[in-house]
């Protein structure tokens, strides 16, 4: 018997070069290969003769080979073989190219199994490069249900098949872990079972459940994982805040709160005098003000004699939110730093050593705050800011940090349910369902490369009017697709040819730290008229004097990424628009676009776009924060998502974190999950 964690290679067969074609698909071990699922299946288990053989419509038949194929060489490249084969219902000439290796193995006078469809375009009839196996061969590609794979350059599904199958012959699958009494109720195949039907299903109904059985599984150990945590941090404790008076702070307030606001503070306060750990998500629209309400929290903490720490997901973010906020609260007698991998390692080291000492009550930075090695003094209260880019494996990175701190989530991007339910199964949530007074409307228009000269027209008089505009590209320089705007060489030629007149000023991901908030800074003073930027300027950047958002290529982007960007304007009390480019002019891309031109609402936003695009993409970024499913697809599985969820519920509730066997073996997979969707988030 060979072990899941043995390599590829002790399969017959498996070479340098296959396994090199397997490591391709992140194919290594046995397990690998056996996790490996297809895509989609072929029944090929319809048999019958060749009188019964409908045009186009492949079925395997038994025949027998009348006479030695011969081979044609038509041209350079054109080999073909013709060979004529009959059962005792009729006969058929069956045509190969270019297959004369193969062909050489079809013996006069011997039966053998075909699958392959007939063509209604010759003479009588005629099938084009069957497959076909010898009559007492296992079958591989005849008589079966054939699983399709996900494949490589150089490997063929053939090839596929066979490995899978001899691994699954020497070889245990992955042991069962889901309990019997969940399997019982919830009609789920047995782990066995399952593997071996996967990969070599009896029916396609058989393949189904087979599937359905390892997207439950996922699922499940998911939404187990989640409640796990939240159990886990439910059953700490920690002081209850003593001092919840805000009146100082909202006194230190250039504005007064909107109703959303209060409430929401409302019940952040009720979770920190509780004495338990906080779990919350803050979801609120772009512009919905969802700082203050976080800044509120940390303000308590640090009352409290705590610290608190503020994630943002980029540096720019992190800087900007250090700005403000240091503005507002130093006065108040808070001491507040900047931590990002921006700083010169004798920044950042000085600033550990704060963090370290408690000589600073409120820390603000990127990720790395949790990732590193920064170590707290005391830390009361975890902020993560537009956290679907941190993920479920950052907040359980997080309650390992400090005595169980409090965590607010903050989120703008309202996430249809089925990803709320994945991404949030662990949190209460609150809703920001109001904006401050005095916002605009956002007018959106959507245009194509005739209107270029419009819109210069239309930048030039917002900078008229003494207003700001932002040019996003999709690009940061050149790049093979030459259709696509870079922003480099766009800012350039801004700058030369059309505003000469004008300060066009860059920024993109590639640049060094320093000079992007420099760039940022200088426009948020007013300095440059025109930013042209990538998506660095997605998420909270504030500039309330700029009033118009050009969106080069808009049908690169995800529709939630558009909306994320267009609430970048619309900020002060002027006017404000969105104009999207695209030269796309299929009508599904342009129809998704004009979704956009026509609503402001975030959420039915949202669900479209994760229906249109699915998960990976939703946000715009290969990194959801969650971890990867293997089988199942956020989009349409939400029905098992819903019953595996309620499963796991019930079965937690029911064995609590009882220390079973079967608890065990769960337990383990659940921290492989959570440990591999952290992999993928650095
Ligand atoms: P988001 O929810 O997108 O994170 P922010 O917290 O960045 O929103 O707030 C957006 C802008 O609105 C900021 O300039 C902020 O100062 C301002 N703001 C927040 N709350 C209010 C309020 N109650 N009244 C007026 N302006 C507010
Ligand atoms: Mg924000």
């Amino acid at each position: 018997m060979a072990r899941l964690s043995d390599p590829v290679t002790i399969l017959k067969g498996v070479g340098p070069t296959k396994a090199k074609q397997f490591a391709a698909l992140n194919i290594f071990t046995l397990e690998d290969l056996i996790c490996h699922f297809p895509r989609g299946y072929e029944d090929r288990t319809r048999l019958v003769t060749i009188e019964k053989l409908e045009v186009d419509r492949p079925a395997c038949f038994k025949a027998m080979v009348m006479n030695t194929p011969r081979t044609a060489h038509i041209r350079k490249g054109l080999d073909v073989t013709k060979v004529q084969v009959a059962d005792h219902t009729g006969r058929l000439n069956l045509t190969f190219f270019n297959q004369k290796f193969t062909t050489d193995r079809l013996q006069y006078g011997k039966e053998y199994i075909f699958y392959g469809a007939v063509s209604g375009d010759f003479i009588g009839y005629n099938m084009a490069t069957p497959v076909f196996e010898e009559l007492n061969a296992p079958p591989v590609t005849t008589r079966r249900v054939l699983p399709i794979y996900p494949l490589t350059a150089g490997l063929s599904n053939v090839a596929v098949v066979k490995a899978v199958e001899q691994a699954l012959a020497i070889c245990d699958v992955p042991a069962e872990i889901l309990p019997q009494s969940v399997r019982q109720k919830y009609g789920i195949l047995p782990a066995q079972r399952a593997y071996y039907a996967i990969h070599a299903p009896s029916s396609m109904e058989e393949a189904e459940l087979a599937k359905r059985r390892l997207i439950f599984e996922e699922f499940f150990v998911f939404s187990a994982g989640l409640s796990l945590m939240r159990a886990a941090r439910a059953g700490k404790t920690t002081p209850a805040y003593k001092h919840t008076d805000l009146k100082e702070f909202y006194q230190a307030l250039p504005f007064s709160l909107t109703g959303a606001q209060s409430r929401a503070i409302g019940e952040i306060v009720a979770d920190l005098r509780r004495g338990t750990p906080m779990n919350r998500l803050v979801q609120g629209d772009v512009g919905s003000g969802k700082t203050m309400v976080a800044v509120a929290a940390a303000y308590l903490t640090v009352k409290n004699s705590k610290q608190a720490a503020l994630m943002a997901p980029t540096e720019i973010l992190a800087e900007q939110h250090y700005k403000s906020l240091s503005k507002l609260l130093t006065p108040l007698g808070i001491r507040v730093c900047l931590l990002t991998g921006g700083l010169t390692p004798k920044q950042k080291k000085d600033a550990r050593q704060l963090i370290a000492d408690g000589q600073t009550d409120f820390v603000i930075g990127t990720h790395a705050l949790v990732t590193d090695s920064t170590q707290f003094r005391d830390l009361g209260l975890v902020v993560a800011d537009e956290q679907h880019r941190f993920g479920v494996a950052q907040r359980s990175a997080l309650s390992a940090k400090g005595e169980a701190p409090h965590l607010l989530v903050m989120s703008a991007t309202p996430i249809p349910r089925t990803l709320a339910l994945l991404m949030y199964g662990d949190l209460e949530v609150c809703v920001l369902d109001e904006l401050p007074p005095g916002r605009q409307q956002i007018d959106t228009f959507l245009v194509g490369e005739s209107y270029r000269a419009r819109i210069n027209a239309f930048i030039r008089k917002q900078v008229d009017m003494g207003h700001q505009c932002y040019v996003v590209c999709p690009a940061v320089g050149e790049n093979g697709d030459l259709d696509l705007k870079a922003a480099t060489v766009w800012a350039e030629t801004l700058q030369q040819t059309v505003f000469p007149d004008l300060q066009v000023a860059l920024l993109h991901g590639q640049m060094k730290s320093t000079e992007k908030e420099q760039v940022m800074a200088a426009f948020a003073r007013g300095e440059a008229d025109v930013l042209v930027a990538t998506t660095v300027i997605e998420v909270g950047v504030d500039v309330p004097n700029a009033t118009l958002m050009v969106i080069e290529d808009a049908d690169r982007f995800g529709l939630s990424q558009l909306h994320q960007l267009r609430g970048r304007v619309g900020r002060g009390d002027s006017k404000s628009y969105c104009i999207l480019t695209t030269h796309n002019k299929n009508p599904e891309t342009v129809a998704r676009l004009k979704a956009l031109c026509k609503t402001t609402d975030g959420f039915r936003i949202a669900q479209e776009d994760l229906k249109l695009r699915g998960p990976g993409d939703f946000f715009g970024s290969r990194q959801s924060g969650l971890p990867v499913f293997r089988v199942a697809n956020l989009s349409c599985d939400l029905q098992t998502l819903q019953q595996a969820q309620q499963a796991s519920k019930e079965w937690i509730e029911a064995e609590g974190t009882a220390d079973t066997p079967e608890g065990a073996a769960l337990r383990a997979r659940i921290g492989q999950l959570f440990l591999r969707a952290q992999g993928t988030m650095n």
